[in-house]
């Protein structure tokens, strides 16, 4: 038999599944199991945007339609950037994708070399090195370490880039760190940029989910609108992960090749799904800053709580409704740890080394689950943490 193309053997999954595959295992058996491991949140999309959908489909807006996305879509985008983020966004700036990994996977299709580097954080989302390397480029990690507050090192990213390196891609706020990347890293980045030359692939899939400050694009610095491609879309902000719409805002360029890929690949994203997505951005009643509030609420809980907890150490994320807790003074394995929350006491969360190698010691819990929820989790852990107090204590 002819093998596969070797383009695939270098992918690799999300740790996430396979931790909610084993946990919806253990609910078949009866078991109770509180879910902590996906990235996705647990409210809906709201009201006026349900409606829209429904209206649209049922007056036939089913067709195909442009491969950039529908063109009030576009254009509202373009208007919620200037409104949320200060953005200057022309619509032929602007791409629509069915989902953000797509928008970021036309974005790499069309400015990655086969033999290319490209800088990635470690901690993160572990599509970046993946899908780089699906597009026969070197993924070449940067550290988010904790002593830093989990902001890069510059003097690293500096040392690493070679005359291959084509782009440098991030995401503030981080997944799975919560960290938001300062004004400092932001300028600091943008120079590098400049001066080596780099595209700057800025994943801003949580800039919405921000607890304090405002949030600045890489994009609004000096210089940067020409070489900065920002993806984001509605999964997170709009709780819309099943619709599969995302977008991306680059050079337009950079648009005309992507939207070539488009039309070569899927053609378009769902004509109803945009037409209510603009109502999502319109936002009639404020249910981003709702959603917000709460994720607010369940941080400042959880984090709280499980600091409490022996063997448990986390930093207050600032974005994001992820909690990167360091559980090496536990005496354990992170992997082992992960385990034994699952299987003992049913938390699902996800053991660090899936976001890369730095995140070895480390477990994710996302929190989209109910506060009560927290607080069930949170005593099952302190319940469970008797096995490594001993540890701990010595
Ligand atoms: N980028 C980051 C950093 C994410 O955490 C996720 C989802 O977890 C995505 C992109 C994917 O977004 P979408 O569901 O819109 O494809």
């Amino acid at each position: 038999m002819r093998p596969i193309a070797t383009r695939v053997s270098q992918l690799n999954g999300e740790g996430a599944l396979s931790v909610f595959t084993r946990a919806k295992e253990l609910e078949r058996d009866g078991r109770s199991i509180i879910h902590l491991e996906l990235g996705e949140p647990d409210f809906h999309p709201a009201a006026p945007v349900v409606d829209a959908l429904r209206d649209a489909v049922a007056s036939g807006r089913d067709r195909y339609v442009s491969t950039r996305g529908i063109a009030p879509l576009r254009s509202a985008i373009a208007h919620y950037l200037k409104r949320t983020r200060r953005l200057e966004v022309a619509n032929e700036e602007v791409l629509v994708a069915p989902g953000c990994k797509m928008a970021l996977c036309l974005a790499m299709m069309a400015l990655i070399e086969p033999g290319d580097e490209v800088l990635y954080p470690d901690p993160g989302f572990p599509i970046y090195p993946s899908f780089t390397r699906g597009v026969g480029a070197r993924a070449v990690p940067f550290c988010l370490e904790e002593k830093n507050k989990f902001q890069p090192d510059l003097q690293e990213i500096a040392a690493k880039i070679t005359p291959r390196t084509s782009a440098l891609i991030f995401n503030s706020p981080n997944n799975p760190t919560g960290t938001v990347f300062s004004r400092e890293t932001l300028e600091q980045l943008a120079a590098l940029a400049q001066k080596h030359d780099l595209w700057v692939i800025a994943d801003e899939i949580y800039a919405r989910i921000l607890f304090n400050g405002e949030f600045m694009s890489i994009r609004s610095l000096p210089g940067m609108v020409e070489r900065t491609i920002i993806i984001d879309g509605f999964s997170k902000s709009f709780a819309m992960t099943g619709w599969r719409l995302g977008y991306a805002v680059a050079p337009k360029r950079l648009i005309d090749a992507m939207d070539m890929l488009v039309l070569n690949t899927f053609t378009c994203a769902a004509e109803f799904t945009q037409v209510a997505a603009v109502e999502a951005l319109r936002d009639s009643t404020n249910a981003v800053d709702a959603m917000v509030v709460e994720y607010r609420k369940r941080r400042d809980l959880f984090v709280a709580r499980l600091n409490r907890i022996p063997g448990f150490r986390c930093q207050v994320p600032n974005g994001s409704f992820y909690a990167w807790v360091n559980v090496e003074d536990t005496g354990l394995p992170a992997e082992k740890v992960a385990n034994l929350l699952l299987e003992e006491v049913g938390v699902a969360g996800i053991a660090g080394a899936a976001f890369g190698d730095a995140g070895k010691n480390y477990l994710r819990f996302s929190l989209v689950s109910a506060r009560h929820l927290l607080e069930d989790a949170l005593d099952r852990i302190e319940r469970i943490s008797i096995r490594w107090r001993a540890t701990v204590a010595r």
